[in-house]
């Protein structure tokens, strides 16, 4: 596009700010203590002002109270709800978008503000509104436009409860590179190295274990019992003290999956990623090396090995063995 042509693509773009996205959407339930509690145990909320009636009896509340964060989830539309009724705004600006190649679209972050506690029994209703668009950008994925859709979560009264921007990018997706496979033996070269860990006080023995050919596993001071990844605390006797374990470094395969997208440089396309169930009990993501990803199993067996990624680091892999 010539500048000009950009500047009324533009143009045309604005005219969608205010807009609403189809009819305000009334919540399938009310605000409700069943599905508190669900989120409170999907998340791991114990804040007993959500799920036990006497202790927020006994509360500033004076009752439950929905977490805020669940704002969102009050008017989901389900998965069996048919589509937004009468005008959409967004249908309309997702063709004007497409005729000018940007086809892609990705949520980008969303920012909620709550303007007071929602209580069992409160009714939601959701409108959602085309706030702003932005100048064309450039990014890593494209280039393309920010689009920051504004939902308003009003009450049963009509009193607005609380609201969430949400941001989207669509973009015109980049042309795909002609195959970029390197030669074999060759890729070693060209490859970025792998990203540093990030390293704390509390998971630096890892990191320098494995440098040594030793793959550490924490071990509570206390109760002795064994957890990985590192943390400072013991999930079960919340002591502090702790020293390490070495792993004999066996383990079957507990779970795994190849990933394809995004394309990293400094991986393996696809990359392997496993987690593995160490034969002392805890378990640990690492990549399954020396076997086509189609012939990865659960349940293989494999061995630890210690694989000098670059000059300055040292990962653990793992390779199936027979036993
Ligand atoms: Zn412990």
């Amino acid at each position: 596009m010539t500048e000009d042509e950009k500047e009324s693509f533009y143009a045309r773009l604005k005219e969608f700010e205010g807009r609403r996205v189809g009819e305000p959407f009334v919540a399938r339930d009310p605000v409700n203590v069943p599905m508190i509690r669900h989120w409170c145990d999907a998340m791991g909320d114990g804040n007993p002002v959500y799920t036990d009636p006497d202790a927020a009896a006994g509360s500033v509340f004076g009752g439950p109270v929905s977490p805020p964060s669940m704002l969102q989830a009050w008017t989901m539309r389900g998965l069996a709800a048919p589509p937004p009724s009468g005008s959409n705004a967004q249908a309309e600006l997702w063709e004007v978008f497409a005729e000018q190649g940007f086809t892609s679209v990705v949520a980008v972050n969303c920012d909620q503000e709550y303007m007071r506690y929602l209580r069992p029994g409160d009714h939601l209703t959701h409108e959602i509104v085309i706030d702003s668009i932005s100048p064309e950008k450039e990014t890593g994925l494209g280039t393309g436009h920010f689009i920051n859709q504004l939902y308003t979560f009003r009450d049963q009264g009509g009193e607005t409860v609380g609201t969430m921007t949400f941001r989207l990018f669509k973009f015109r997706p980049r042309p795909k590179k002609a195959a970029a496979k390197p030669a074999e033996g060759a890729g070693a070269k060209e490859r970025r190295p792998r990203p540093r860990p990030s390293m704390t006080r509390d998971t630096e023995h890892f990191w320098k274990g494995l440098e040594e050919g030793k793959l550490l596993v924490q071990r509570c001071g206390s109760c002795e019992t064994l957890r990985h990844p590192p943390e400072p605390m013991c999930p079960h006797c919340n002591s502090l003290d702790w020293d390490t374990v070495e792993s004999a470094g066996r383990g079957v395969v507990y779970s795994f999956v190849a990933v394809h997208h995004p394309p990293l440089p400094a991986f393996d396309q696809p990359n392997p990623v496993a987690l593995i169930e160490l034969d002392e009990g805890v378990r640990i993501v690492s990549n399954v090396i020396g076997v086509a990803k189609e012939d990865i199993e659960i349940g293989m067996r494999v061995q630890a090995e210690f694989v000098p990624m670059d000059p300055e680091l040292t990962l653990h892999q793992f390779r199936p063995v027979k036993d």
